[in-house]
């Protein structure tokens, strides 16, 4: 498998934070040898509203990008790690953050555990993500975490029925502030690092003016839709 060019973006959202941004595609992808990957195995209600799935994300080249992201890890995944690493490990990376996960999930215990031993070995980065792979994380991350690896759960899978919505850190997709507020959230709007850095256990995200998906969701959270499933 031949080496990509760097791993890590940034876009000019995150830059001022000092965020990377890791990304498979959203959901589903078919790889070059025909075969189907689902990349977020847990997806949910979630799916229809993905914003993953939406505007640039659909340019051709963001595609085959997340794509060839998605299969260097599967065909070569100590190659992928050792990159990864060594992108990680670069002395400007000291004190940022990488958000796994612009778009995707984690699909696999064995890919997960890669993430988990590179944030092991680069204890001066810190990593976070949001997931809907909650069982998987209960059974493998929960109790034993590396300090500098954040997580939180969102709703809008088929797990959700698995969160503890007192005691887990999770995020759920609200229509706008004042039903993030109304609902007793802490809103992270303002910076994607609020996810992971507010007091509260409870983050509320506003929904992306995106007029289809706000029609799907009609004034519902992500969670909402899902538990009416
Ligand atoms: S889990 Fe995230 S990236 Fe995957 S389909 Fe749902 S919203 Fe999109």
């Amino acid at each position: 498998m031949v080496r990509l060019d760097r791993l890590l973006t940034q876009n000019s959202e995150l830059r001022p934070d000092g965020i990377y941004n890791w990304s498979i595609p959203a959901l589903a992808a078919k790889l070059s040898n025909g075969k189907n990957i689902k990349t977020c195995p847990n997806a949910g209600a979630c799916a229809n509203v993905c914003y993953a799935r939406n505007g640039t994300y659909n340019f051709s080249n963001v595609k085959a990008r997340h794509t060839a992201n998605l299969e260097y890890v599967i065909n070569d995944p100590q190659g992928w790690f050792a990159q990864m690493l060594e992108e990680v490990n670069h002395p400007r990376m000291r004190g940022k953050y990488v958000r796994i996960h612009d778009s995707g999930d984690f699909f696999s215990e064995d890919y997960l555990l890669l993430w988990l031993k590179i944030a092991l070995l680069t204890p001066d980065v810190t990593f976070y993500c949001y997931t809907k792979e909650v069982s998987m994380f209960k059974r493998i991350v929960e109790y034993d975490c590396p300090k500098n690896f954040r997580y939180l759960y969102s709703l809008g899978g088929r797990e959700d029925y698995l969160i503890d919505l007192e005691l887990d850190r999770h995020a759920d997709v609200f229509p706008d502030d004042a039903a993030i507020l109304e609902a007793g959230y802490a809103n992270q709007d303002a910076s994607d690092l609020l996810a992971i850095t507010l007091t509260s256990n409870k983050i509320g995200i506003p929904q992306n003016n995106i007029p289809q998906f706000r029609k799907r969701l009609a004034g519902r959270t992500f969670g909402e839709v899902q538990k009416e499933r």
